[in-house]
């Protein structure tokens, strides 16, 4: 088929940057990527004193490993979380797919689950956080569990161009899946934020590209940038924060749109929309943030996400808002139900057009 808005080829061509250590007066260490010619933010402050990173902002350091054991524990005994509702019992619909690739014009976002979406725009095929496999954990047997298929049988994904990763936490970035579509797609180019991409090497992602916060990457028509998250990252014991978090945002085929990945709220969703916007589809997480006091500063609740919504939406176009991150693993206490019943009322209380709230089944195509 003939690509009438670019050659594959030509955004796969895009060099991994080459990432050099240099010290910077005072002695932190700071990053240079070679071929990318942006000058660094003065001070870099959501590079931790002695490597690895940190939310830069007040009131946004996550809890510790003693709150969780006070959560998990203690709180979780006193029978705050709510029942799981049975297998697969979430309203479906079947995914409109268009194989290999959609024509120039033609924009889609099909949800998955979690976080995972497809976009189709124009002839880019986009996947974010992909996760198929049956647990978000890195044990087969123990760990959350899945509790509705994903949305998009694996076998049925048209050819996949660009993978987005926000982090690396078990239902973002699952080891099963990225080995599973670096093998299908060898050809796909793979963003991610720093330090993750050696990570991507050891499973057979050739080419992962890392870009720090307001870093850019610009190819055949398609450009994605990095933005800043609140959140954290880890898959031990011991590599708490050792790795970025990241939103992304891409524009292709005349359309922006914005991936938050996971995150709280904090502030900079305004300079997200006045640098990178406007947005014609924004995607929040809105569930995981019960309890409160210990998910506050990790993850967004209904509010948050309003709030959020508010500070991204552009006042000239309309900006649809795709609520993720709920209604696929149980992480925390609020029922799985919540959150997109309690993210429509607010977004009602809150006078914002009702067509641009989108709730999706798993499943669900929605051409934009
Ligand atoms: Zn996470």
């Amino acid at each position: 088929m003939q690509l009438p808005l670019r050659q594959p080829s030509e955004f796969t061509r895009i060099k991994p940057p080459a990432i050099q250590q240099l010290i910077a007066p005072g002695g932190v260490s700071r990053r240079r990527i070679d071929g990318i010619i942006e000058p660094l933010p003065p001070a870099y402050p959501h590079h931790g004193p002695r490597g690895g990173y940190q939310n830069p902002w007040p009131e946004a350091q996550p809890r510790g490993f003693k709150d969780f054991l006070r959560w998990q524990l203690v709180e979780r005994r006193a029978g705050t979380v709510a029942q799981s509702p049975p297998l697969d019992s979430l309203p479906t619909r079947e995914p409109v797919i268009i194989s290999p690739r959609a024509e120039r014009g033609y924009r889609s976002v099909t949800w998955i689950g979690h976080s995972t979406v497809l976009l189709q725009l124009g002839a880019l095929n986009v996947l974010t956080d992909p996760i198929w496999s049956e647990r978000a954990s890195p044990l087969r047997t123990l760990g959350p569990r899945r509790l509705m298929a994903p949305g998009v049988a694996f076998d049925r994904l048209p050819s996949i161009d660009l993978v987005l990763l926000s982090h690396n936490h078990y239902d973002h970035l699952d080891a099963t899946t990225v080995q599973r579509i670096a093998a299908r797609f060898p050809n796909a180019t793979w963003l991610c934020p720093m330090d993750l991409g050696k990570p991507l090497r050891k499973l057979g992602v050739s080419q992962p590209v890392e870009r720090d916060w307001w870093q850019s990457v610009d190819g055949g028509g398609v450009s994605a940038t990095c933005t800043p998250a609140q959140h954290f990252s880890g898959r031990g014991l011991r590599d708490r924060n050792r790795t970025l978090w990241c939103g992304w945002t891409i524009a292709a085929d005349d359309v922006r749109v914005y991936f938050a990945g996971d995150t709280a709220l904090h502030p900079e969703f305004g300079a997200i929309a006045a640098r990178l916007g406007p947005f014609d589809l924004i995607m929040l997480p809105i569930g995981a943030y019960e309890p409160r006091w210990f998910m506050r500063s990790v993850h967004m609740n209904p509010e948050d996400a309003i709030e959020a919504y508010r500070a991204l939406a552009s006042r000239t176009t309309i900006s649809r808002c795709l609520a993720l991150h709920w209604g696929t693993f149980r992480l925390t206490d609020e029922a799985i139900e919540e959150p997109p019943i309690r993210f429509a009322q607010r977004w009602r209380e809150a006078g914002l057009p009702e067509s641009a709230n989108w709730i999706l089944a798993h499943g669900e195509t929605r051409p934009f």
